[in-house]
């Protein structure tokens, strides 16, 4: 794939920051044009990097086509996101309760089949942070 230098301006340093953040380097034309549309200030731009640092290292354990494309991820300001997935070494299987238990609601919540954390009312449902995560509105 051949790049087109002189289509590309170059007045945009936060813009390359940001691209050079992110994790999936496809549709560059629809990213920067997102990016002057949305004009982030100095304040912005922290945010937005800010955001990349801890979001980066999840998606990069997705393969790349399930990484949000660039023009997606502003287009959704997805700097918004909340960090809330542990660490997997911190991932702590919920104990069965035994015969011998008494079992409170808490032992037998059910988790978020995607995060596998945050509580949920229904088996397979994934929890809002998930579901967000994911693109799925409700
Ligand atoms: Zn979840």
């Amino acid at each position: 794939m051949s790049e087109q230098p002189r289509l590309i301006p170059t007045d945009l340093p936060e813009f390359d920051a940001f691209w050079a953040a992110y994790p999936r380097h496809d549709g560059k034309k629809d990213a920067r044009a997102m990016w002057i549309k949305i004009k982030p200030g100095p304040e912005l731009v922290k945010k937005i990097l800010a955001a990349l640092e801890w979001q980066r290292p999840e998606m990069l354990r997705s393969e790349k086509c399930f990484r949000p494309l660039p023009e997606t991820w502003l287009r959704g300001e997805r700097w918004e996101d909340e960090p809330f997935h542990a660490p997997p070494a911190l991932t702590v299987k919920p104990v069965a309760p035994t015969r011998f238990t008494t079992a409170r609601p808490e032992w037998t919540a059910l988790r978020c089949s995607r995060c596998k954390l945050a509580a949920v009312d229904r088996a397979g449902n994934y929890c809002s942070a998930c579901r967000m995560a994911e693109g799925l509105t409700s």
